[in-house]
């Protein structure tokens, strides 16, 4: 196993119910690194850039009007297979199939609006991570 990087972000939803140091408690709780955070509110250009593979789905413009309504919490993380470790300690997309103790069964509201997003793969991880952080190196 090798040590990786994911990108992980805090969604409005659980940012405006004040959940973040929840969140934050999870991934470090699961043994997770904090290794860059900030703190902002998305732009639609941003977030359609950051969405653009989900582009043709029918959700696509609620997902963006979403991410955009408040400020996130964008974090760079890294640990041993840390993507699939935070799509874990996330749960599943629909909070209501999420398992006990995971940051979506226990901070999202539904299937759109979840609390948290983190990179499915390693060619995902860092598009995402050098989307947000640029000039961040990758190790
Ligand atoms: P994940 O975030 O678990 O990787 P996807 O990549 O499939 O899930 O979807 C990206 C995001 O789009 C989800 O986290 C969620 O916020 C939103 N989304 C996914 N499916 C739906 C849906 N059926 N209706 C509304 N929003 C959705
Ligand atoms: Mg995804």
């Amino acid at each position: 196993m090798a040590t990786e990087r994911t990108l992980s972000i805090i969604k409005p939803d659980a940012v405006e119910k004040n959940h973040i140091g929840g969140v934050v408690a999870l991934i470090e709780g699961a043994g997770l690194k904090v290794k860059a955070m900030r703190m902002t509110q998305l732009t639609k250009a941003q977030a359609q850039g950051f969405y653009a593979v989900h582009k043709e789905r029918p959700f696509f413009g609620e997902l963006v009007d979403f991410m955009t309504r408040s400020p996130v919490v964008i974090m760079c993380l890294e640990g041993e297979n840390a993507i699939a470790r935070y799509r874990d300690v996330m749960g599943a997309t629909d909070p209501k199939k999420a398992a006990e103790g995971t940051i979506r069964k226990q901070f999202g509201s539904n299937i759109g609006e979840n609390a948290s997003h983190g990179s499915d793969a390693k060619e995902t991880a860092a598009f995402e991570i050098g989307y947000f952080f640029p000039g961040f190196e990758i190790g």
